[in-house]
């Protein structure tokens, strides 16, 4: 296929409510659940339930895939492994640890004397044993990406955040900007690159006003304001944007590696006090939550408990009103309960009002297809799948959705069509083994 540049629209931000408040530590709830599932990889627990355990400490493997590993988020006593809802829209069996309130911390966690002089080796094997993963929503092991071949010039730092209601990055980038510009610093070292590039949407001039005291000490790192658009914070259309050069498998062919800002400021922490992920930024909100907020909290935390902290729901929630939403409203998971966990991907729960005025039918207005940034017709694509028509799917290239939710956002009908989308790349991938 031709290349053809990748297009977006303005979409509303509906950010505000939850941008005007500081983001808020929540540590120590009283049970946390570390679930025994990474994007669709099962874990095998390390630890059974009577054992006691520090913070940071090793509680799930999975050393044949990727050598995933997942670490107590709170100290206490493994208390029961059993299912929990997960942002999968599943329930997960998950390692149930009960606080003792003692924050006691696995003896690797401390202060790291020879941070300078840490090879790239060094740095990548830092990342594989923090189980460091993208917490942009991908989950992808952080390793993998640096134990490339390609030669890689630059790490973009994606601090785009482009789906409406997102506000965690915005927030943890302007808490901690020397910790992001320290952790991307890392990630440059560890690819063997030349520069830094941190894309931010231009309208996020708190960002920039946050990093600028500190650049001068960082003249290896480039600021890149990116217009409002969705969805800008895509990794081809951002590295597009950056490079002026396309791909088709990974972005290390053209000579990028792409991390979440969130992830670089883990890492900072990973590389400076040998801290794992424990703990992560989400966002609480939507006009169906009181109070939006964003909280910084231990993986495993119930997200029901960030909720009653942000003065649960507007008028206890009429029924059938408002939809729960596991991540961003574009790309998200529609959920039905709000007893679910925050694990590594989770960034954001949206509790949103439901689509009103919705007609049966599509109308054939065609405006999934103008929007669409691969240049897909969206309808074609769901009528394929519908008829499991795989070369049709095929032909249709539907293996070139990348799930961006605008054609459901921009369809009057209000036909899930992006799901319907998802279902024929599923169905075409399956097929074409
Ligand atoms: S979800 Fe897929 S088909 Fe729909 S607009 Fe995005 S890329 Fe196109
Ligand atoms: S936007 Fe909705 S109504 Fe319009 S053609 Fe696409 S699916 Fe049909």
């Amino acid at each position: 296929m031709i290349f053809q540049k990748a297009k977006g629209i303005h979409i509303e931000g509906r950010k505000e409510a939850c941008k005007k408040i500081p983001i808020k530590d929540y540590l120590s709830p009283k049970y946390v659940y570390m679930p025994l599932l990474q994007r669709a990889t099962n874990l095998k627990a390390e630890v059974s339930v009577g054992d006691e355990v520090k913070i940071g400490q090793l509680v799930a493997t999975n050393e044949q895939q990727m050598n995933i590993r997942v670490h107590a988020s709170i100290s206490g006593k493994v208390t029961a492994i059993k299912k929990v809802w997960h942002s999968s829209g599943k329930m997960v069996d998950s390692i149930e640890i009960e606080n003792d309130f003692k924050n006691q911390l696995i003896e690797t966690i401390k202060k790291e004397e020879n941070v300078d002089s840490l090879t790239r080796e060094q740095l990548i094997t830092k990342m594989e044993l923090a189980g460091i993963t993208g917490l942009g929503g991908a989950g992808f092991p952080t390793h993998i990406k640096y134990k490339t071949k390609a030669k890689i010039d630059a790490v973009i730092i994606n601090a785009i955040e482009c789906e409406p209601y997102l506000t965690c990055d915005f927030h943890f980038i302007t808490k901690y900007p020397e910790k992001l510009l320290k952790g991307a610093t890392y990630f440059m070292r560890a690819a063997d690159a030349q520069k830094v590039v941190i894309a931010y949407k231009t309208y996020n001039h708190q960002i920039r006003e946050a990093l600028q005291p500190f650049l001068s000490k960082y003249p290896h790192v480039e600021l890149h304001p990116i217009k409002n658009i969705y969805p800008a914070g895509w990794e081809k259309y951002l590295v597009e944007q950056v490079t002026k050069k396309t791909y088709n498998g990974l972005p290390a062919e053209a000579g990028v590696i792409v991390n979440n800002s969130a992830t670089a400021i883990t890492f900072c922490d990973a590389v400076e006090m040998n801290i794992p992920l424990i703990a992560r930024p989400i966002s609480i909100n939507g006009e169906g939550i009181n109070h939006p907020s964003s909280f910084y909290v231990p993986i495993g935390t119930k997200v029901s408990e960030l909720v009653e902290l942000c003065g649960g729901y507007v008028n206890n929630l009429e029924p059938l009103k408002y939809n729960y939403i596991a991540g961003g409203p574009m790309t998200g998971r529609a959920i039905f309960i709000d007893d679910l966990i925050v694990n590594d991907t989770l960034g954001a729960v949206i509790v949103k009002k439901a689509s009103e005025g919705v007609y049966p039918e599509c109308l054939g207005c065609g405006k999934c297809a103008d929007v669409c940034p691969v240049y897909l017709t969206p309808t074609e694509i769901k009528k394929a799948f519908e008829r499991k028509d795989v070369k049709l799917l095929d032909d249709l290239n539907a293996n070139k959705c990348v799930e961006c939710g605008l054609c459901s956002y921009i369809c009057p009908s209000h036909i899930e069509i992006t799901e319907a989308v998802a279902k024929g790349k599923d169905l075409l991938r399956k097929g074409a083994k």
